[in-house]
Protein backbone atom coordinates (compact mmCIF):
# COMPACT_ATOMS: atom_id res chain seq x y z
CA UNK A 1 0.00 0.00 0.00
CA UNK A 2 0.85 3.23 -0.83
CA UNK A 3 0.07 5.39 2.27
CA UNK A 4 -3.07 7.88 1.58
CA UNK A 5 -2.99 7.83 -2.05
CA UNK A 6 -6.32 6.71 -3.72
CA UNK A 7 -7.30 5.97 -7.17
CA UNK A 8 -9.36 9.24 -8.17
CA UNK A 9 -11.39 6.89 -10.20
CA UNK A 10 -13.11 4.40 -7.29
CA UNK A 11 -11.55 5.62 -4.09
CA UNK A 12 -9.15 2.52 -3.63
CA UNK A 13 -6.16 2.31 -1.81
CA UNK A 14 -3.42 2.33 -4.26
CA UNK A 15 -0.89 -0.58 -3.99
CA UNK A 16 1.73 -1.75 -6.17
CA UNK A 17 2.04 -5.68 -4.82
CA UNK A 18 -0.75 -7.40 -5.99
CA UNK A 19 -1.80 -7.61 -9.49
CA UNK A 20 -5.55 -9.51 -8.57
CA UNK A 21 -6.28 -6.66 -6.15
CA UNK A 22 -8.28 -3.75 -5.67
CA UNK A 23 -6.08 -1.04 -6.17
CA UNK A 24 -2.81 -2.68 -8.40
CA UNK A 25 -1.05 0.24 -9.86
CA UNK A 26 2.10 -0.23 -11.84
CA UNK A 27 5.11 1.14 -10.13
CA UNK A 28 5.70 3.00 -13.44
CA UNK A 29 2.35 4.56 -13.44
CA UNK A 30 1.98 5.38 -9.97
CA UNK A 31 5.44 7.29 -10.32
CA UNK A 32 3.69 9.05 -13.21
CA UNK A 33 0.49 9.25 -11.64
CA UNK A 34 2.41 11.32 -8.52
CA UNK A 35 3.81 13.70 -10.89
CA UNK A 36 0.75 14.78 -12.62
CA UNK A 37 -1.84 14.76 -9.92
CA UNK A 38 -4.47 12.13 -12.14
CA UNK A 39 -3.82 8.51 -10.60
CA UNK A 40 -6.06 5.94 -11.33
CA UNK A 41 -5.71 2.26 -10.29
CA UNK A 42 -4.72 -0.48 -13.14
CA UNK A 43 -8.85 -1.24 -13.64
CA UNK A 44 -10.28 2.53 -14.31
CA UNK A 45 -7.81 3.47 -16.26
CA UNK A 46 -8.64 0.58 -18.86
CA UNK A 47 -11.86 1.17 -17.76
CA UNK A 48 -11.62 4.91 -18.90
CA UNK A 49 -9.23 3.95 -21.97
CA UNK A 50 -10.66 1.07 -23.40
CA UNK A 51 -13.68 0.30 -21.86
CA UNK A 52 -12.79 -2.79 -20.43
CA UNK A 53 -13.49 -4.18 -17.26
CA UNK A 54 -10.99 -6.56 -15.91
CA UNK A 55 -11.18 -8.64 -12.68
CA UNK A 56 -10.72 -8.25 -9.24
CA UNK A 57 -10.92 -10.19 -6.15
CA UNK A 58 -12.17 -9.61 -3.05
CA UNK A 59 -11.81 -11.21 0.49
CA UNK A 60 -14.63 -12.51 2.02
CA UNK A 61 -15.07 -10.09 4.41
CA UNK A 62 -15.45 -7.13 1.43
CA UNK A 63 -18.06 -9.38 -0.01
CA UNK A 64 -20.20 -9.77 2.46
CA UNK A 65 -20.42 -6.06 2.67
CA UNK A 66 -20.86 -5.70 -0.89
CA UNK A 67 -23.75 -8.12 -0.38
CA UNK A 68 -25.44 -6.56 2.55
CA UNK A 69 -25.35 -3.19 -0.08
CA UNK A 70 -26.97 -5.02 -2.91
CA UNK A 71 -29.57 -6.24 -0.07
CA UNK A 72 -30.15 -2.95 0.92
CA UNK A 73 -30.52 -1.67 -2.45
CA UNK A 74 -33.92 -1.31 -4.42
CA UNK A 75 -32.70 -3.22 -7.46
CA UNK A 76 -32.94 -5.96 -10.08
CA UNK A 77 -30.02 -8.56 -9.00
CA UNK A 78 -28.80 -10.12 -11.98
CA UNK A 79 -26.61 -13.14 -10.75
CA UNK A 80 -24.26 -14.17 -13.76
CA UNK A 81 -23.96 -18.15 -13.45
CA UNK A 82 -21.87 -20.81 -15.36
CA UNK A 83 -23.81 -23.54 -16.79
CA UNK A 84 -20.99 -25.27 -17.49
CA UNK A 85 -20.02 -25.04 -13.45
CA UNK A 86 -23.09 -24.73 -11.75
CA UNK A 87 -21.85 -25.84 -8.56
CA UNK A 88 -18.76 -23.54 -8.87
CA UNK A 89 -20.85 -20.64 -9.54
CA UNK A 90 -22.99 -20.71 -6.76
CA UNK A 91 -22.81 -17.58 -4.19
CA UNK A 92 -23.01 -19.04 -0.80
CA UNK A 93 -26.20 -17.59 1.04
CA UNK A 94 -27.13 -14.74 -1.62
CA UNK A 95 -30.74 -15.79 -1.09
CA UNK A 96 -30.46 -14.72 2.45
CA UNK A 97 -29.25 -10.87 1.49
CA UNK A 98 -31.18 -10.67 -1.76
CA UNK A 99 -34.39 -11.46 -0.41
CA UNK A 100 -36.70 -8.42 -0.64
CA UNK A 101 -34.70 -8.11 -4.11
CA UNK A 102 -35.96 -9.72 -7.81
CA UNK A 103 -33.64 -11.96 -8.56
CA UNK A 104 -33.13 -12.91 -12.58
CA UNK A 105 -30.28 -15.76 -13.27
CA UNK A 106 -28.27 -15.96 -15.81
CA UNK A 107 -26.62 -18.90 -17.20
CA UNK A 108 -23.55 -17.72 -19.35
CA UNK A 109 -21.59 -19.90 -21.79
CA UNK A 110 -24.64 -21.42 -23.30
CA UNK A 111 -22.84 -21.45 -26.50
CA UNK A 112 -20.72 -24.55 -25.67
CA UNK A 113 -23.59 -26.24 -24.79
CA UNK A 114 -24.25 -29.26 -27.27
CA UNK A 115 -26.64 -28.17 -29.51
CA UNK A 116 -28.66 -31.60 -29.38
CA UNK A 117 -29.85 -29.95 -25.82
CA UNK A 118 -33.39 -28.47 -25.76
CA UNK A 119 -32.90 -24.94 -24.12
CA UNK A 120 -36.15 -25.32 -21.97
CA UNK A 121 -34.60 -28.15 -20.46
CA UNK A 122 -31.57 -26.70 -18.92
CA UNK A 123 -33.55 -23.39 -18.16
CA UNK A 124 -35.56 -25.78 -16.06
CA UNK A 125 -32.94 -27.85 -14.80
CA UNK A 126 -31.30 -23.90 -13.83
CA UNK A 127 -34.39 -23.71 -11.80
CA UNK A 128 -34.42 -26.80 -9.94
CA UNK A 129 -30.37 -26.22 -8.65
CA UNK A 130 -31.39 -22.32 -7.75
CA UNK A 131 -34.36 -23.53 -5.87
CA UNK A 132 -31.69 -26.03 -3.54
CA UNK A 133 -29.97 -23.41 -3.22
CA UNK A 134 -32.27 -21.30 -1.64
CA UNK A 135 -32.90 -19.07 -4.90
CA UNK A 136 -36.30 -17.94 -6.03
CA UNK A 137 -35.19 -15.82 -9.37
CA UNK A 138 -38.24 -14.27 -11.36
CA UNK A 139 -36.77 -15.65 -14.40
CA UNK A 140 -33.56 -18.00 -16.02
CA UNK A 141 -32.31 -16.57 -19.11
CA UNK A 142 -29.66 -18.72 -20.93
CA UNK A 143 -26.79 -16.41 -22.96
CA UNK A 144 -23.33 -16.45 -24.16
CA UNK A 145 -21.15 -13.18 -23.36
CA UNK A 146 -20.15 -13.70 -26.97
CA UNK A 147 -23.11 -13.31 -28.95
CA UNK A 148 -24.78 -9.99 -29.61
CA UNK A 149 -28.36 -11.16 -29.99
CA UNK A 150 -27.99 -13.11 -26.84
CA UNK A 151 -26.79 -9.59 -25.20
CA UNK A 152 -29.63 -7.67 -26.92
CA UNK A 153 -32.30 -9.76 -25.29
CA UNK A 154 -30.77 -9.97 -22.34
CA UNK A 155 -31.17 -6.64 -22.06
CA UNK A 156 -34.54 -6.67 -22.88
CA UNK A 157 -35.25 -9.30 -19.95
CA UNK A 158 -33.27 -7.49 -17.45
CA UNK A 159 -35.69 -4.10 -18.77
CA UNK A 160 -38.39 -6.07 -17.98
CA UNK A 161 -37.79 -6.86 -14.74
CA UNK A 162 -36.12 -4.05 -13.68
CA UNK A 163 -38.90 -1.88 -13.59
CA UNK A 164 -37.02 1.48 -13.31
CA UNK A 165 -34.91 0.24 -10.75
CA UNK A 166 -30.79 -0.35 -10.44
CA UNK A 167 -29.41 -3.31 -11.63
CA UNK A 168 -26.60 -5.09 -9.91
CA UNK A 169 -24.79 -7.68 -12.13
CA UNK A 170 -23.42 -10.11 -9.28
CA UNK A 171 -20.99 -13.43 -10.16
CA UNK A 172 -17.96 -15.59 -8.75
CA UNK A 173 -15.06 -15.28 -10.77
CA UNK A 174 -14.84 -17.04 -14.10
CA UNK A 175 -18.11 -16.97 -14.64
CA UNK A 176 -17.79 -14.79 -17.98
CA UNK A 177 -19.06 -11.98 -16.14
CA UNK A 178 -16.49 -9.51 -17.07
CA UNK A 179 -16.60 -10.57 -20.74
CA UNK A 180 -20.70 -10.07 -20.21
CA UNK A 181 -20.42 -6.38 -18.99
CA UNK A 182 -17.98 -5.46 -21.65
CA UNK A 183 -20.20 -6.89 -24.22
CA UNK A 184 -23.40 -4.71 -22.45
CA UNK A 185 -20.96 -1.78 -22.29
CA UNK A 186 -20.79 -2.26 -26.02
CA UNK A 187 -24.36 -2.74 -26.37
CA UNK A 188 -25.62 0.24 -24.43
CA UNK A 189 -23.05 2.67 -25.51
CA UNK A 190 -22.30 1.39 -28.98
CA UNK A 191 -18.59 1.94 -27.45
CA UNK A 192 -18.71 5.62 -26.51
CA UNK A 193 -17.16 6.85 -23.36
CA UNK A 194 -19.77 7.22 -21.35
CA UNK A 195 -18.83 4.56 -18.20
CA UNK A 196 -18.18 6.11 -15.26
CA UNK A 197 -16.73 4.51 -12.24
CA UNK A 198 -18.13 4.91 -8.86
CA UNK A 199 -16.58 7.80 -6.56
CA UNK A 200 -17.14 6.94 -2.86
CA UNK A 201 -13.30 7.61 -1.61
CA UNK A 202 -12.78 5.37 1.46
CA UNK A 203 -15.05 2.57 0.26
CA UNK A 204 -13.20 -0.24 -0.64
CA UNK A 205 -15.98 -1.85 -2.92
CA UNK A 206 -15.14 -0.81 -6.14
CA UNK A 207 -18.33 -0.94 -8.39
CA UNK A 208 -18.76 0.00 -11.83
CA UNK A 209 -21.82 1.58 -12.85
CA UNK A 210 -23.37 1.88 -16.90
CA UNK A 211 -25.81 4.18 -17.36
CA UNK A 212 -29.00 3.53 -18.52
CA UNK A 213 -31.46 5.74 -20.22
CA UNK A 214 -33.71 6.47 -17.13
CA UNK A 215 -30.93 7.37 -14.84
CA UNK A 216 -30.60 4.36 -12.68
CA UNK A 217 -27.62 2.54 -13.20
CA UNK A 218 -26.33 -1.28 -13.81
CA UNK A 219 -23.62 -1.81 -11.37
CA UNK A 220 -20.80 -4.01 -11.64
CA UNK A 221 -19.86 -5.89 -8.34
CA UNK A 222 -16.13 -7.56 -8.04
CA UNK A 223 -16.19 -11.34 -8.92
CA UNK A 224 -15.95 -13.54 -5.39
CA UNK A 225 -13.53 -16.46 -5.53
CA UNK A 226 -15.00 -19.57 -5.27
CA UNK A 227 -12.49 -21.61 -4.20
CA UNK A 228 -13.69 -25.61 -5.15
CA UNK A 229 -13.18 -24.25 -8.97
CA UNK A 230 -10.64 -26.03 -11.18
CA UNK A 231 -9.53 -22.77 -11.77
CA UNK A 232 -7.39 -22.23 -8.72
CA UNK A 233 -5.57 -25.23 -8.90
CA UNK A 234 -4.37 -25.11 -12.14
CA UNK A 235 -1.45 -22.79 -14.33
CA UNK A 236 -3.53 -20.26 -16.47
CA UNK A 237 -2.55 -21.47 -19.77
CA UNK A 238 -3.84 -25.05 -18.22
CA UNK A 239 -7.03 -23.52 -17.64
CA UNK A 240 -7.37 -22.43 -21.43
CA UNK A 241 -6.50 -25.76 -22.39
CA UNK A 242 -9.89 -27.02 -20.42
CA UNK A 243 -11.81 -24.47 -20.62
CA UNK A 244 -14.36 -25.36 -23.46
CA UNK A 245 -14.55 -22.55 -26.40
CA UNK A 246 -16.40 -24.25 -28.61
CA UNK A 247 -19.76 -26.78 -28.68
CA UNK A 248 -18.42 -29.51 -26.68
CA UNK A 249 -18.55 -33.03 -28.88
CA UNK A 250 -19.79 -35.65 -26.16
CA UNK A 251 -17.73 -38.38 -26.26
CA UNK A 252 -18.66 -41.92 -25.05
CA UNK A 253 -16.12 -45.06 -24.10
CA UNK A 254 -17.50 -48.09 -23.60
CA UNK A 255 -16.57 -49.38 -20.12
CA UNK A 256 -15.87 -53.04 -18.36
CA UNK A 257 -15.86 -53.07 -14.49
CA UNK A 258 -12.06 -52.84 -13.60
CA UNK A 259 -11.47 -49.99 -16.01
CA UNK A 260 -10.28 -46.62 -15.60
CA UNK A 261 -10.57 -43.47 -17.51
CA UNK A 262 -8.01 -40.34 -16.98
CA UNK A 263 -9.17 -36.82 -17.92
CA UNK A 264 -5.12 -35.65 -18.39
CA UNK A 265 -3.60 -35.93 -15.59
CA UNK A 266 -6.34 -33.87 -14.05
CA UNK A 267 -9.10 -36.11 -12.75
CA UNK A 268 -10.16 -39.94 -12.91
CA UNK A 269 -12.78 -42.11 -13.05
CA UNK A 270 -12.83 -45.83 -12.01
CA UNK A 271 -15.60 -48.29 -13.01
CA UNK A 272 -15.49 -50.60 -10.24
CA UNK A 273 -18.97 -52.92 -10.45
CA UNK A 274 -21.53 -52.85 -13.10
CA UNK A 275 -22.43 -54.58 -16.30
CA UNK A 276 -20.48 -53.21 -19.34
CA UNK A 277 -21.86 -50.07 -20.31
CA UNK A 278 -21.24 -46.91 -22.20
CA UNK A 279 -20.15 -43.68 -20.16
CA UNK A 280 -20.46 -39.83 -21.95
CA UNK A 281 -18.07 -36.87 -21.29
CA UNK A 282 -18.42 -33.57 -21.45
CA UNK A 283 -15.35 -32.29 -21.35
CA UNK A 284 -13.49 -29.71 -23.68
CA UNK A 285 -12.75 -31.13 -27.03
CA UNK A 286 -9.11 -30.69 -26.43
CA UNK A 287 -8.83 -32.46 -23.60
CA UNK A 288 -7.44 -35.84 -23.89
CA UNK A 289 -8.92 -38.55 -22.11
CA UNK A 290 -7.01 -42.19 -21.74
CA UNK A 291 -8.54 -45.25 -21.41
CA UNK A 292 -6.36 -47.78 -18.65
CA UNK A 293 -6.74 -51.00 -16.00
CA UNK A 294 -8.59 -49.81 -12.62
CA UNK A 295 -5.23 -52.02 -11.82
CA UNK A 296 -2.02 -50.40 -11.62
CA UNK A 297 -4.00 -47.23 -12.70
CA UNK A 298 -2.40 -45.21 -9.88
CA UNK A 299 1.27 -46.14 -11.04
CA UNK A 300 0.40 -45.35 -15.03
CA UNK A 301 -0.61 -41.60 -13.04
CA UNK A 302 2.67 -41.52 -11.44
CA UNK A 303 4.73 -42.86 -14.64
CA UNK A 304 2.43 -40.16 -17.22
CA UNK A 305 1.61 -37.25 -15.84
CA UNK A 306 2.56 -34.39 -16.77
CA UNK A 307 3.75 -36.66 -20.45
CA UNK A 308 0.68 -38.55 -21.70
CA UNK A 309 -1.97 -37.70 -19.53
CA UNK A 310 -1.88 -33.76 -19.74
CA UNK A 311 -2.54 -31.01 -18.36
CA UNK A 312 -0.90 -30.59 -15.49
CA UNK A 313 2.64 -29.67 -17.73
CA UNK A 314 5.56 -31.64 -16.87
CA UNK A 315 7.23 -28.75 -14.81
CA UNK A 316 4.27 -28.44 -12.93
CA UNK A 317 3.43 -31.66 -11.73
CA UNK A 318 5.76 -31.59 -8.18
CA UNK A 319 3.23 -29.04 -7.53
CA UNK A 320 0.04 -30.23 -8.28
CA UNK A 321 -2.53 -31.34 -5.86
CA UNK A 322 -2.64 -35.05 -5.40
CA UNK A 323 -5.80 -37.03 -6.38
CA UNK A 324 -8.43 -37.25 -3.87
CA UNK A 325 -11.00 -40.27 -4.28
CA UNK A 326 -14.76 -40.33 -3.67
CA UNK A 327 -16.93 -43.64 -4.61
CA UNK A 328 -20.47 -43.66 -5.56
CA UNK A 329 -22.97 -46.10 -5.48
CA UNK A 330 -24.92 -44.86 -8.58
CA UNK A 331 -28.80 -46.39 -9.20
CA UNK A 332 -30.30 -44.20 -11.67
CA UNK A 333 -29.26 -42.15 -14.73
CA UNK A 334 -26.47 -39.63 -12.73
CA UNK A 335 -23.65 -37.07 -13.72
CA UNK A 336 -20.50 -36.78 -12.14
CA UNK A 337 -19.49 -33.67 -12.15
CA UNK A 338 -15.93 -32.66 -11.77
CA UNK A 339 -16.12 -29.10 -10.69
CA UNK A 340 -15.43 -26.48 -13.65
CA UNK A 341 -13.80 -29.05 -15.92
CA UNK A 342 -17.30 -31.21 -17.01
CA UNK A 343 -18.85 -34.22 -16.15
CA UNK A 344 -19.48 -38.16 -16.79
CA UNK A 345 -23.11 -39.20 -17.57
CA UNK A 346 -23.43 -42.73 -16.27
CA UNK A 347 -27.18 -44.25 -18.02
CA UNK A 348 -27.30 -47.54 -16.06
CA UNK A 349 -26.90 -49.04 -12.60
CA UNK A 350 -22.75 -48.79 -11.03
CA UNK A 351 -19.90 -48.55 -8.81
CA UNK A 352 -17.76 -45.77 -9.41
CA UNK A 353 -14.88 -43.95 -7.81
CA UNK A 354 -14.60 -40.43 -9.24
CA UNK A 355 -10.59 -38.74 -8.41
CA UNK A 356 -10.43 -34.81 -8.10
CA UNK A 357 -7.27 -32.84 -7.21
CA UNK A 358 -7.61 -32.45 -3.50
CA UNK A 359 -9.62 -29.19 -2.55
CA UNK A 360 -11.94 -29.60 -6.09
CA UNK A 361 -15.53 -30.84 -5.87
CA UNK A 362 -17.08 -33.35 -7.19
CA UNK A 363 -20.44 -34.32 -7.23
CA UNK A 364 -23.09 -36.15 -8.10
CA UNK A 365 -26.52 -34.84 -9.83
CA UNK A 366 -29.45 -35.64 -11.55
CA UNK A 367 -28.53 -35.81 -15.37
CA UNK A 368 -28.30 -32.73 -17.44
CA UNK A 369 -28.47 -33.75 -20.66
P1 LIG B 1 -15.23 -13.39 -14.76
O1 LIG B 1 -14.12 -13.82 -13.86
O2 LIG B 1 -16.54 -13.90 -14.29
O3 LIG B 1 -15.26 -11.94 -15.03
O4 LIG B 1 -14.97 -14.18 -16.13
P2 LIG B 1 -14.32 -13.69 -17.50
O5 LIG B 1 -15.19 -12.71 -18.20
O6 LIG B 1 -12.91 -13.30 -17.25
O7 LIG B 1 -14.39 -15.07 -18.32
C1 LIG B 1 -13.79 -16.27 -17.86
C2 LIG B 1 -13.51 -17.17 -19.05
O8 LIG B 1 -14.74 -17.60 -19.64
C3 LIG B 1 -12.74 -16.46 -20.16
O9 LIG B 1 -11.84 -17.40 -20.72
C4 LIG B 1 -13.82 -16.09 -21.17
O10 LIG B 1 -13.33 -16.00 -22.47
C5 LIG B 1 -14.79 -17.24 -21.02
N1 LIG B 1 -16.17 -16.86 -21.34
C6 LIG B 1 -16.86 -15.79 -20.90
N2 LIG B 1 -18.12 -15.78 -21.39
C7 LIG B 1 -18.23 -16.89 -22.17
C8 LIG B 1 -19.30 -17.46 -22.97
O11 LIG B 1 -20.44 -16.97 -23.05
N3 LIG B 1 -19.01 -18.63 -23.62
C9 LIG B 1 -17.79 -19.24 -23.53
N4 LIG B 1 -17.59 -20.36 -24.23
N5 LIG B 1 -16.79 -18.74 -22.80
C10 LIG B 1 -16.99 -17.57 -22.13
Amino acid sequence: EVEGVRCIGCGAVIQTSDKNALGYTPQSALDKGLETGELYCQRCFRLRHYNEIADVNISDDEFLRLLTEVGNADALVVNVIDIFDFNGSVIPSLHRFVSGNDVLLVGNKRDILPKSVKESKVRQWLRERAHEAGLRPVDVVLASAFNRDDIASLMNEIETYRKGRDVYVVGVTNVGKSTLINAIIKNATGDSDVITTSRFPGTTLDKIEIPLDDGSFIIDTPGIIHRHQMAHFIGKKDLKLVSPKKEIKPKTYQLNSGQTLFMGGLARFDYIKGDKQGFTGFFDNNLTLHRTKLDGAADFYAKHAGGLLVPPMIDEVANFPKLIRKEFSLKEKTDIVFSGLGWIRVAQPAVIAAWVPEGVDVLVRKSLI
